[in-house]
């Protein structure tokens, strides 16, 4: 199994990669591809501003204005993982659904192992998030 990469962040709704312990991951959410033209994905809707309204109810096509609710379109989603284990080193790929679940108290997007079956989690970066001054996901 090998994961497809993206080319580009822009092709993500979400992408971190990051050191968890001794390990690290690297994961990545592509967009939904518009089911009604299949030639575009669906995008938050832009503020007038011209920025993605991330709060907005819905996402859209702009090629032929499809609308689809926020929760259909997650719940079609999965998360891809390329990680290397914190607790046994083992190098591999995950996918898993694009929810975040608590995991040791933090809203995560929680993956197993492999090899060692431990759970591994991709927790809310808070800290960073404010150091960096812009949302991550
Ligand atoms: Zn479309
Ligand atoms: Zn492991």
């Amino acid at each position: 199994m090998a994961l497809k990469k993206p080319a580009s962040v822009e092709e993500c709704i979400y992408f971190t990669n990051r050191s968890i312990g001794s390990g690290m991951a690297m994961a990545w959410v592509f967009r939904k591809e518009c089911p009604k033209c299949g030639k575009d994905v669906l995008r938050k809707p832009s503020t007038k501003s011209g920025k993605p309204d991330k709060k907005s109810p819905t996402y859209v096509c702009k090629s032929c204005r499809y609308v689809e609710n926020n929760e259909k379109v997650e719940n079609d989603l999965v998360i891809n993982i390329e990680y290397k284990c914190p607790h046994c080193g083992n190098e591999g790929e995950a996918t898993s659904e694009y929810k975040r679940k608590s995991f040791e108290g933090v809203p995560s997007y929680v993956f197993k192992c492999q090899k060692c079956h431990k759970k591994i989690g991709l927790t809310k970066k808070l800290k960073e998030k404010k150091k960096k001054g812009k949302e991550e996901d």
